[in-house]
């Protein structure tokens, strides 16, 4: 079985965006992004430490506002509306989950659909769904990438979504209806699930379980790609039973090691394409 690798495409797409922050700062704009967190302690968000790291070697500013896990509603509309009119900040980015009592559905309302770099807005959902993508989740973004990259046919390919999420599952079906893939979505409501993968040569997985897609739920041959992050006891693992899904698949999306750099690399594509707009806009 092969291992679809994310890190080649990453540093790919790292050298790529160099170069256009480059060319930014030649014209004297700095790009900038403002990470907002409710709840969250940054510096033991794995996600964010990453972002750090590879923002600052792409010489792009990263405003972390961390709010206290108490923040109402209303205070973080503020301040996502404040950051839409900053004229130094060119990409927003809402971690989530948001604390239990903030509407989510709601509160990306407000961020301004030309810095929404990871997508959120009803607006750039909008654009998805119609068929014209602007920008959209970066986790969905990588899978259709990765595929890409590693030649992985989509036109006509019959592909299973597993989730319906709005990061993972929902724009990943789209993004492969744009590939011309047939699509199909599954969820926790959908009954035996192996059903629908065994009649995919395309299964996407990010239910957030471990060992959740089993060597049994595919045909032979079959490429996943594994979204899901999960805690176990020795490290981070993906939603795919490795072993017995490795003696049937053709490839697989390593965890970790397949989505994660190209998905950081994404949103940061991102904030150096909503900084080259708002110049023309
Ligand atoms: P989520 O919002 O909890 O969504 C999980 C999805 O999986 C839901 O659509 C749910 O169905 C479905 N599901 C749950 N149990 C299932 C089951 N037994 N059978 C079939 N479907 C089931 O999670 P998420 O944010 O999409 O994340 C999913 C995984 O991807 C997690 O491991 C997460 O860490 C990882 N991930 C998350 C992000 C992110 O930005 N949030 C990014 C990358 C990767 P229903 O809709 O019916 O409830």
């Amino acid at each position: 079985m092969r291992l679809l690798i994310g890190k080649p495409l990453a540093e790919k797409m790292h050298e790529r965006s160099r170069e256009r922050s480059a060319a930014l700062h030649a014209r004297g704009i700095a790009p900038r992004l403002a990470a907002v967190s409710v709840g969250i302690d940054p510096a033991a968000n794995a996600y964010q430490q990453r972002l750090a790291a590879r923002g600052k070697k792409l010489d792009i500013a990263i405003d972390e506002i961390d709010l206290p896990s108490d923040t109402s509603e209303r205070q973080l509309v503020v301040t996502l509306e404040r950051l839409g009119t900053d004229p130094r900040v060119h990409g927003i980015l809402l971690l989530t989950p948001l604390p239990g009592t903030l509407d989510e559905g709601h509160i990306v309302d407000h961020i301004v659909p030309a810095k929404d770099v990871e997508g959120m807005s009803p607006f750039n959902v909008g654009l998805l769904a119609d068929g014209r993508p602007r920008f959209v989740p970066s986790t969905a973004e990588a899978v259709i990438e990765l595929l890409k990259f590693h030649g992985i046919a989509l036109r006509g390919a019959r592909a299973t979504v597993v989730g319906r999420s709005t990061v993972v599952g929902r724009p990943v079906a789209y993004l492969l209806l744009n590939e011309d893939a047939t699509v199909t979505v599954a969820h926790s409501k959908t009954p035996d699930i192996g059903t629908i993968t065994r009649d995919a040569s395309v299964v996407v997985v990010g239910v957030g379980r471990a060992g959740f897609l089993k060597g049994d739920m595919l045909a032979p041959g079959a490429t996943v790609i594994d979204a899901g992050i999960n805690v176990a006891p020795h490290g981070i693992v993906g939603d795919v039973d490795v072993e017995s899904v490795s003696a049937v698949a053709a490839a697989l999306s390593p965890v970790p090691g397949g989505l994660g750099a190209v998905t950081t690399e994404l949103l940061l594509r991102n904030v150096l394409t909503a900084a080259e707009r708002q110049q023309k806009d």
